[in-house]
């Protein structure tokens, strides 16, 4: 099995790279916010309860991400691996994870941290909140988001760091620039 993790912040890539390197590479892509999604979507109890912390920018607490994570990953444990994306977003997700998979035994091979500094995070939030694409996109919305990313998430790349398991590239480019760089940077874990 070879399980990756797509880091980085709000409006970086991290769903379009996932979804891409997962295809090349024969991995499940695994996107805690789809999973959240797609509840909204068919209007469970989980999908109404999460949505309004959606809205307002807000992290849903670990014990509900944590369940669907480990049915998910349940459903696929004869796959290939995972690319995980938008999780772990805090460090007792990240420990809860290592946890999960030795569980299963196997483990986190590297996190690849898709780097955009936070003049280009702002003209793409621009960009989109005119598009209007999503309903936790607005300018507000995502200024919240991004001090919840730098509050609560920041410290999970430390925490892969320390273990050797942490790579930057440049989040900015063509999309099929960053793809490139990001396989380099799965080269160098496996
Ligand atoms: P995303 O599509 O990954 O940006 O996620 C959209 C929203 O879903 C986030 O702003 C959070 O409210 C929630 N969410 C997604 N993944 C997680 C996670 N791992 N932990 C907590 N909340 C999450």
């Amino acid at each position: 099995m070879l399980n990756l993790i797509l880091f980085g912040p709000p409006n970086a890539g991290k769903g379009t790279q996932a979804k891409l390197i997962a295809s090349e590479m024969g991995l499940v892509h695994l996107s805690t916010g789809d999973i959240l999604r797609g509840e909204i979507a068919q209007g469970t109890e989980l999908g109404k309860y999460a949505q309004e912390i959606m809205n307002r920018g807000d992290l849903v607490p670990d014990e509900v991400i944590l369940k669907m994570v480990g049915n998910k990953i349940d459903a696929h444990r004869t796959g290939n691996g995972f690319v995980f994306d938008g999780f772990p977003r805090t460090l007792p997700q990240a420990t809860a994870l290592d946890k999960l998979l030795a569980d299963r035994h196997t483990r986190i091979a590297g996190t690849v941290n898709i780097e955009v500094n936070d003049e280009e995070l702002l003209s793409r939030m621009m960009e989109r909140a005119r598009k209007e694409s999503r309903a936790d996109d607005t300018p507000v919305v995502l200024n919240r988001r991004i001090s919840t990313y730098k509050a609560e998430t920041l410290p999970v790349a430390g925490y892969y760091e320390s273990q050797g398991k942490f790579l930057s590239v440049n989040g900015v480019g063509t999309v099929e620039e960053i793809t490139a760089r990001i396989r380099e940077a799965i080269g160098q874990f496996v």
